[in-house]
């Protein structure tokens, strides 16, 4: 029957307009799903994609001398002792690094000469972590020379070098001879697998994740003691309970727990994994 003028109108207005809305509505919401899918696919193919740690790149934009700086002329640099990612690694000798103690042999890390002020700055950036750390089983950082160049940090000498590299140099050279002729006894196996749990256990009551533990990142001393060597990933987790990957930095994928390949997700129990 005919309706009252303009009733075509507000049949329009009270039925196509609210069904239009639903229609795009759901349009939108598959689309977001189906984007998300694709996101996580991407994931989950190992391909890592998180967000940069804002805290991580303000403070690698300066640097400030403090109670660690060291004069450039109480350091001596002797001999190589191999390639680190910034630049050579001297054995050397410091004064007056050690309380009590007026020559020091120590390792010395530098920086390539050819490295931008924005690389040294996250090589300072990087032996910063040190600073915070005291355990016997933690290699110990003894001073930085940041001004003038080249930049240097100066770090306890572990004479034996990484604890892969060692363990390998006990290897047969002769196949024919048993390789457990040369294996260090178990009591001193035992012993160094209890000095690196005791520098992992000391970063995790300072709540460091180290993310990255290998046998090529404990270094050896003289002595034979086993420390915790290498915090070229290490991340200050403060009061959360994680720390999410930022950037886009090469991720040790054969060590990594399953929820760190996973989601880019490192706590201390990654770091236990
Ligand atoms: P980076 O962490 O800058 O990449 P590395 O830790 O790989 O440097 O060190 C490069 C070389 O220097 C290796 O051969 C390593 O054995 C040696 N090295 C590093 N730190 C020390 C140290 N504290 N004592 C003795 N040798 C060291």
């Amino acid at each position: 029957s005919p309706g009252p003028p303009g009733y075509e109108n507000y049949l329009y207005i009270m039925i196509f307009v609210p069904m239009a809305a639903v229609l795009i509505i759901c349009l939108l919401a598959t689309f977001t799903v189906i984007n998300r899918k694709k996101n996580s696919d991407r994931l989950g193919n190992g391909v890592l994609y998180a967000s940069v740690n804002p805290e991580y790149f303000s403070a690698a934009e300066m640097y400030v001398p403090d109670e660690w700086e060291v004069l450039r002329e109480k350091i001596t640099m002797n001999r190589e002792l191999g390639q680190g990612s910034f630049g050579m690694v001297y054995e050397g000798v410091a004064k007056g690094v050690v309380k009590d103690e007026p020559e020091t042999c120590v390792a010395i890390k530098t920086v390539n000469e050819s490295a931008s002020m924005r690389e040294r700055i996250e090589f300072l950036n990087e032996a910063s972590v040190m600073k915070e750390f005291n355990c016997h089983h933690v290699v110990r950082l003894l001073g930085v020379v940041s001004q003038g160049q080249p930049t240097l940090v100066i770090m306890e000498l572990m004479t034996k070098g990484d604890l892969k590299s060692h363990l390998r140099s006990l290897r047969a050279k002769d196949p024919s001879q048993s390789y457990s002729l040369n294996l260090p006894p178990l009591k001193k196996i035992i012993q160094m697998a209890g000095e690196i749990a005791d520098g992992m256990s000391y970063l995790n009551a300072n709540k460091f994740v180290h993310r990255d533990l290998a046998a090529r990142n404990c270094m050896v001393a003289d002595d034979y003691t086993v420390k915790i060597g290498d915090f070229g990933m290490t991340r200050d987790i403060y009061e959360t309970d994680y720390y999410r990957k930022g950037g886009k930095g090469l991720l040790p994928v054969r060590w990594m727990s399953p929820e760190s390949l996973k989601d880019g997700v490192f706590t201390t129990t990654s770091d236990v994994w």
